[in-house]
């Protein structure tokens, strides 16, 4: 399996987020959650970590058997999990524009698991992420008007 483009991430407080950041990303949620008729949903943050200090946390929590606030993935700005569906996390270390755009992105996907089932198929898996990908344009152009 080849992990050359795997990327370092660590769960950070909102206090640890950038004001600008954080109000995009917020203004999107409180759009997206009444437009969607969602509510109930969390922003958690990532940001990226060094691999190096990343490693030894993980390793460190194998041996004290706690849960380790690192983890390792395909470079993302960020994802949803299909059996959590009040939490998002979004990427901190990003514009505020692209904040706000992955919070709708995200948010859209937990509508989708909502209505529809967990697509299986790659065709499935496509047409959510298109829809994903529409979505956040509209809703950015929504609330920030361009
Ligand atoms: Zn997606």
């Amino acid at each position: 399996m080849a992990t050359t483009n795997k990327e370092w991430y660590v769960e950070i407080g909102p206090d640890k987020v950038d004001s600008a950041v954080y109000l995009a990303a917020h203004l999107m949620l409180e759009h997206v959650k009444s437009e969607l008729q969602l509510d109930d949903i969390t922003i958690r943050w990532i940001k990226k970590d060094d691999p190096t200090f990343a490693k030894l946390e993980k390793l460190l929590a194998e041996i004290m058997r706690t849960k380790p606030q690192v983890f390792d993935s395909e470079p993302l700005s960020g994802f949803t999990k299909s059996f959590h569906h009040n939490a998002i996390w979004i990427r901190a270390d990003i514009s505020p524009k692209e904040a706000a755009k992955t919070v709708a992105h995200e948010v859209r996907h937990l509508w989708q698991l909502k209505h529809y089932r967990l697509p299986i198929t790659e065709e499935e898996r496509e047409a959510a992420e298109k829809d994903a990908m529409e979505y956040e344009e509209q809703a950015y152009k929504a609330v920030f008007g361009r």
